[in-house]
């Protein structure tokens, strides 16, 4: 049975305890296979190290229904960052990441025009960080996926750069490896590349999906030569979309998926923290928590196939309408997604 959002009308003055007490009231239908609840662990701020939050938001994984658990987004009291907890523990990694999770699968086949138009944007805005990079820059994709980035970097970018990729997932990897990218595959704490020594990295769609934010962000600057840069792109907690569902239905929760959502205050805290200088503090225009605030709200409150279909990463219709809603959005300084150039200063 699903949950009741109108229950949660008034999230916002419970306290923590109280929340917990809720949350066996709710209930998700899953996937076949799928009816075990989650082994979640408690976790504290990462930018503040202590568990000192209020409740924000409680929600199920309605995209994938990989598990029948309810879940818990807190916001801290110090810092104000947003983060999930208690969250799925590290060895529950391959059930929340389902074969068939999108960012494994943005093919042409599967989204074609808006695949079309993505890839164009995207690679814009990829040569924009780009600019001022040497002939034989070398460029690491921190959480490259299926290597999307990269094989935009590689065939709109100048052909002499030396791109590398980072990921955990063995499909992904796979995917990756068969286009051609050179991907390293394990997480940047654990692996041995060469310290100092990479002009560019990014981290796309990254930092919210990763277990231990500061300990990646300490990696990736030693990772920098003094004077690289590291691009993070990631959800804003700081925007409209997130006022208006923050209780629930957001889609920059991605329940169970996103553990450490950020804005402007928190990114400057975060790179503050791991000795990262903050070059711009940008957002940039998106629909995607825009549609997917809107479809997880009709998946919960079972709306007819057809409805929820009109909301989806392949729905050209309201993602361009959405695109133009963010565009006001962001000359408001408050676009969906927020970017953040970081330096390594020495
Ligand atoms: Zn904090």
């Amino acid at each position: 049975m699903p949950g009741n959002p109108s229950q949660l009308d008034s999230l916002a003055p419970l306290s923590l305890p109280m929340v917990k007490q809720l949350l066996p009231r709710f209930g998700a239908a899953c996937r076949p296979g799928s009816t075990d609840p989650l082994t979640l662990e408690l976790v504290k701020c990462c930018i503040c190290d202590v568990d000192d939050a209020e409740p924000l938001g409680v929600g199920e994984d309605f995209e994938y229904r990989t598990s029948p658990d309810t879940f818990l987004a807190v916001r801290c009291r110090r810092c104000g960052l947003v983060y999930l907890n208690p969250r799925p523990a590290l060895t529950e990694l391959d059930r929340i990441y389902p074969a068939d999770y999108h960012a494994f699968e943005f093919s042409a086949e599967r989204y074609g025009f808006v695949y079309k138009v993505r890839c164009k944007l995207e690679a814009s805005r990829l040569l924009d960080c780009c600019r001022g990079l040497k002939k034989d820059a070398r460029i690491l994709d921190v959480g490259c996926g299926d290597g999307f980035h990269l094989s935009l970097l590689q065939d709109f970018g100048q052909k002499s750069w030396r791109l590398e990729g980072i990921e955990p997932n063995d499909r992904a990897v796979e995917m990756g490896r068969r286009k051609g990218l050179k991907i390293h595959q394990g997480i940047v704490q654990n692996l041995d590349l060469p310290q100092s020594s990479y002009d560019l990295a990014f981290m796309i769609a990254t930092i919210e999906h990763v277990d231990d934010p500061t300990a990646v962000l300490r990696a990736v600057r030693a990772l920098l030569k003094p004077g690289g840069r590291l691009v993070i792109v990631t959800d804003n907690t700081d925007t409209l979309d997130f006022q208006l569902s923050r209780t629930r239905h957001w889609g920059g929760y991605h329940f169970p998926r996103h553990w450490n959502l950020f804005n402007s205050a928190t990114m400057a805290a975060i790179a503050q923290k791991t000795g990262l200088e903050i070059e711009t503090l940008t957002t940039i225009i998106s629909p995607v928590n825009w549609v997917y605030s809107i479809r997880n709200a009709l998946v919960d409150r079972q709306a007819p196939q057809w409805l929820i279909n009109q909301f989806s990463l392949s729905s050209t219709l309201s993602l361009g309408v959405f695109t133009l809603f963010d565009q006001v959005q962001q000359w408001m300084g408050r676009g969906a997604l927020m970017r953040a150039v970081l330096k390594r200063s020495h």
